[in-house]
């Protein structure tokens, strides 16, 4: 065996032989791709403590990697072996491995491409903000915009919002823009508000307000009234900024354990900066693209007779996507019974039964999965009745049609729901990040909101899903959510949707596999599957449950390459 040592396993910087000849899973290897790390050496990392999420064998000690793939898992004297035919031996010391992580709805090309046009406010501070904005204006021309994004009020300390004075004060010469972490509401400095022509005493547009105290500008405006500056701020990014955004995006979720994401609307845009960047070789993860419904881009994937699935291990060809109702962070959601204070206040619908049902015939007999944004239990009926009904007509094996967010739901959704095979995509880190907004819904919907035990239980395919920018990433905040049910403050809601550890682990990995149709390639520590996998600093089982999202990612491994590694 070669010189052992903790620090070598987390380095992984092992040199190993080729040509060991074990086989992997049938048929697989003849798969690979140049992307996959074929020709890579290989390795054997021993006495680990292994979090396969492979019911055959929950646990394992060893595990061996070559071209990408895992050969070996099992205890140490299994894979030992390996060691003396060429592969290099690595001493795991302990450490806890679990399966990459997949994020089955998160937006990351959006999120990217923002993080290098805007300046990111995920702050805690009014100071810090106008720190980062003041920056940001002394490396921007006068007269340019400085645009902010992800400012969330309920997260600083100060305990008030930002003012016209604060950007102001932050960028004097320069249109400033600041947009809050769940959209709908917005702020300018002075300079905006000159270059809009908008005062104090321009009237609120329907639809929107423009907030004013002593008759004096707040900076503040919500809505539609955001789209009075729509033609003076600068639209989008470039082509080469897109591709920026990427390798951005892909170094920050890599770093906290997502080895998959699946992109819930690619516009095409979208989709030519991931080629872009996986081209470039700065893509770090594998992404499932669930392209938009409404854009360009459907039309054209069915002219040219593509369907889901086709792509490469890196970068596939998902489902298509709809959007049916409001969001749950905004309480815009379309509800069955009203918001609670709210009597008369159901929610936004925004396709009717007929488009869901025009829609979902279209994507499922053109052979795509079909994933429709459904927060509300009226809502998720309508698109259950849009699934039922093409299952019915036009009949489709293993369609895997997914409900995006499902948030709400009762014990009758969630049978309709199994017994379509439908798979909801529920938030995994909104429990505990967006606690302060759940009052307006009640305890008595958060018992059946994000409802991960029930799903589980009924025995539905229940991925992990953070629908970022609005909701953080990070899988050990997921974890730590999902199994306290408590919120950033410490308030438990819905206990009883609390799941194990280990479940957890399993709807963060085989079962974001599962909602892509690649559980038999990845999402497990399994012998033939990628070997896709993270280490991590402390064991989640043994830690504080409190304390869970603190856990250190201390490296990342996507076929058998290492892309991320603590610093
Ligand atoms: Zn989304």
């Amino acid at each position: 065996m070669g010189k052992i040592s903790r620090g070598e396993f987390l380095g992984l910087t092992v040199a190993g032989g080729f040509g060991l000849g074990l086989p992997g899973r049938g048929g697989q290897a003849a798969a690979q791709t140049a992307g996959s790390g074929s020709g890579r050496p290989g390795f054997v990392g021993l006495n680990a403590k292994v979090y396969t999420v492979d019911e055959r064998q929950p646990r394992a000690e060893a595990f061996a990697v070559k071209n990408g793939r895992f050969i070996a898992v099992g205890s140490n004297s299994d894979v030992k072996n390996l060691v003396t035919q060429g592969l290099e031996g690595i001493d795991a010391a302990g450490m806890t491995v679990t399966p990459g992580f997949i994020d089955a709805h998160c937006h990351p090309a959006n999120g990217g491409a923002q993080e290098i046009v805007s300046v990111n406010l995920d702050l805690r501070s009014i100071e810090d903000l106008k720190k980062a904005l003041r920056l940001r204006a002394e490396h921007t021309p006068p007269g340019e915009w400085v645009q902010g994004y992800k400012y969330d009020d309920t997260k600083y300390k100060d305990g008030r919002q930002i003012t016209i004075t604060d950007l102001d004060e932050a960028a004097p010469n320069h249109p400033v823009y600041v947009s809050h972490r769940g959209g709908h509401i917005y702020w300018y400095n002075n300079k905006a508000f000159q270059l809009a022509g908008v005062t104090a005493d321009t009237a609120d547009p329907h639809g929107g307000k423009i907030y004013k105290e002593n008759g004096k500008l707040t900076g503040k405006v919500a809505e539609t009234a955001n789209n009075l500056w729509s033609k003076i701020r600068p639209s989008g990014s470039t082509r080469e900024q897109r591709q920026e955004g990427v390798k951005v995006i892909s170094e920050q979720m890599t770093a906290s354990g997502l080895t998959s994401v699946h992109d819930a609307s690619a516009s095409v845009d979208a989709v030519m900066a991931y080629q872009d960047a996986y081209h470039a070789g700065e893509m770090k993860f594998r992404v499932y693209l669930m392209c938009s419904g409404t854009g360009d881009g459907f039309a054209g994937m069915k002219a040219a007779g593509i369907y889901t699935g086709m792509g490469n291990e890196y970068l596939r060809i998902g489902g298509i996507k709809f959007v049916g109702d409001g969001a749950c962070s905004g309480r815009t959601m379309y509800m069955r019974t009203p918001y609670a204070g709210r009597p008369d206040d159901f929610g936004i619908l925004r396709m009717t039964q007929k488009e869901i049902d025009d829609a979902v015939e279209d994507a499922h007999r053109h052979n795509f999965q079909v994933g429709i944004h459904a927060n509300g239990d009226a809502i998720i009926d309508m698109v259950l009745k849009g699934f039922e009904r093409a299952q019915k007509n036009w009949p489709r094996p293993n369609t895997r049609h997914r409900i995006e967010h499902c948030t709400l739901v009762d014990a009758d959704l969630i049978r309709r729901i199994k017994a379509l095979g439908a798979i909801p995509t529920m938030f995994w880190t909104y429990v505990y990040y967006h606690g302060d907004k759940w009052a307006e819904y009640g305890e008595e919907k958060l018992k059946w909101m994000f409802c991960h035990k029930s799903m589980l239980d009924a025995g539905v395919p229940t991925p992990g899903a953070s629908d970022y920018v609005p909701g953080p990433f990070e899988p050990m905040m997921a974890i730590q959510s999902m199994v306290t049910r408590k919120d950033f403050l410490g308030k438990t809601w819905g206990a009883n949707q609390k799941v194990t550890v280990d479940e957890a682990l399993k709807i963060g990995t085989y079962w974001g596999a599962y909602a892509s149709f690649e559980e038999n390639v990845k999402g497990t520590i399994t012998a033939g599957q990628y070997a896709d996998f993270v280490i991590l600093g402390s064991d989640p089982h043994d830690v504080d449950p409190d304390t869970i999202k603190d856990i250190k990612i201390v490296r990342t491994v996507i076929g058998g390459k290492t892309v991320h590694l603590m610093t």
